[in-house]
């Protein structure tokens, strides 16, 4: 068997078609869809992340707030700021730019963002709505995911899923997701015992553990699923944290790196900024971009 290669960046660039015609259809009610990023600092990564949304944030007919503040504010300032953005009605979602420098607080800066304008989903709120099934503002990278996996399988329920990694970034809320989905769902991580063995069992399988070409084909059951949501740069290029080459000998699908999960964490930040902004006018969600 050899997998399919599930194209994100096909389905990303469809998905940003689709919000953009929602978008025009908000201008016609006079409404704009607005996204601030906040950047705090130099990191090189965070800069390339930050120039990418706002092109594509102004691609979808949305408009773009950018804030650069040097590394050494004061963290006081970086909460006046977001309260400034809490109040401005231009602005229907907020992100704050991860890492934030040592100085700061990372959890008291996002849970200064009201939670409805928290398109990351990291607000604490947002994270105990999506655990107990309300309507929250979702993690962008499992969110994507999530879509690739509903696109590929249709219903997930009663699919056996292993989550590698539980970051509350990507493991644990993508766990929500799949259970959300009626998915069985392991969560494996560093202390986890015989993981090839959990995996071998597994219909869907998402890694999320950071170290290059980890997942290697023999974990994997014929025919299963595989999301790699990895981003390693290795003197080889970009690599994901599956091992490709040996993986797409077994699975009956699976996403590359790059090009795979990647393009659809930018596309679903723009869907949950026009979520975001119909909540905040009284509309219906969008179809097709939520949970
Ligand atoms: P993290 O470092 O916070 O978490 C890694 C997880 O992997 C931990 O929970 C840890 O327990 C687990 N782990 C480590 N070693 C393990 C082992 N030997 N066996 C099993 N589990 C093990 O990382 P993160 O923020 O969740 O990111 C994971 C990867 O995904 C990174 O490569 C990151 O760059 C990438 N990422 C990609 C996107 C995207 O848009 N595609 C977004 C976020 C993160």
């Amino acid at each position: 068997m050899t997998a399919q290669i599930i194209d994100g960046k096909a389905f990303a660039a469809n998905l940003r078609t689709r919000i953009a015609t929602e978008v025009a259809r908000m201008n016609e009610q006079g409404i704009t869809p607005g996204l601030a990023v906040v950047l705090v600092g130099e990191d090189p990564a965070s800069q390339v992340y930050v120039r990418s949304k706002g092109r594509m944030t102004k691609e979808v007919g949305m408009a773009s707030f950018e804030h650069k503040l040097p590394a050494d504010t004061p963290q006081a300032d970086l909460l006046a700021l977001v309260e400034r953005l809490n109040a401005d009605p231009a602005v229907n979602g907020i992100l704050v730019q991860l890492p934030l420098p040592d100085h700061m607080d990372e959890a008291a800066v996002i849970n200064a963002i009201t939670p409805d304008k928290d398109v990351d989903g990291f607000h604490i709120l947002n994270v105990g709505r999506l655990a107990t099934g309300q309507k929250a503002m979702v993690p962008c990278t499992p969110l994507g995911c999530l879509m690739l996996l509903r696109d590929r399988l249709g219903s997930l329920a009663g699919k056996n899923a292993v989550v590698i990694g539980r970051s509350n970034i990507v493991g644990k809320p993508m766990a929500q997701l799949l259970l959300r989905d009626s998915a069985t769902v392991t969560v494996a991580h560093s202390r986890t015992a015989d993981l090839p063995g959990l995996c071998r069992h597994a219909d869907i399988v998402v890694a999320a553990v950071g170290r290059a070409g980890f997942v290697k084909g023999d974990w994997i059951k014929p025919g299963a699923t595989v999301i790699d949501v990895g981003i390693n740069r290795t003197e080889d290029g970009l690599v994901g944290d599956v091992d490709q080459a040996s993986v797409e000998k077994v699975a009956g699908a699976m996403t590359p790196v790059p090009g795979g999960v990647g393009p659809m964490t930018i596309a679903c930040l723009l869907a949950n900024t026009l979520t975001a902004t119909a909540r905040a006018n009284g509309l219906p969600d969008p179809e097709g971009l939520t949970p």
